[in-house]
């Protein structure tokens, strides 16, 4: 997708702090963190959004879940938070299908 960040990370086009990547996924930091750990976690095909999953491409997204959990315990992380915002009045911003994975605060928060 032409427009999209996310395809321009995945393309090389936008530099980006990588933490994993394999055939069908990338997982990088996220520019802005609103946590101390917070990454992404984007399959490699352009989905706009959780509303776009379908039994078609649903694998990627098990694969995205199962590889959090070793990401982040890489990360030092016992306790985590898993985002998806689907559509812009709930906050997505990017419009491909990402997966913010956010810990590291003490005290309950909830980020
Ligand atoms: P959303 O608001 O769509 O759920 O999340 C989009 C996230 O992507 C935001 O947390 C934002 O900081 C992050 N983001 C946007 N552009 C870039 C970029 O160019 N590089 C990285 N690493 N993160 C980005
Ligand atoms: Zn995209």
């Amino acid at each position: 997708m032409a427009d999209c960040v996310f395809c321009k990370i995945l393309a090389g086009e936008i530099p980006s702090d990588k933490l994993y990547e394999d055939e069908t996924i990338l997982a990088f930091r996220d520019i802005q963190p609103q946590a101390p750990v917070h990454f992404l976690v984007i399959p490699k095909t352009h989905i706009a959004g959780a509303s776009e999953i379908t039994e078609q491409n649903s694998q990627t997204v098990a694969h995205i879940f199962e590889v959090i959990p070793r990401l982040a315990a890489q990360e030092g992380l016992t306790d985590y938070r898993i985002v998806t915002n689907n559509g812009e009045q709930a906050g997505q911003t990017v419009h491909h299908l990402h997966f913010h994975v956010l810990g590291g605060r003490t005290g309950g928060a909830l980020y």
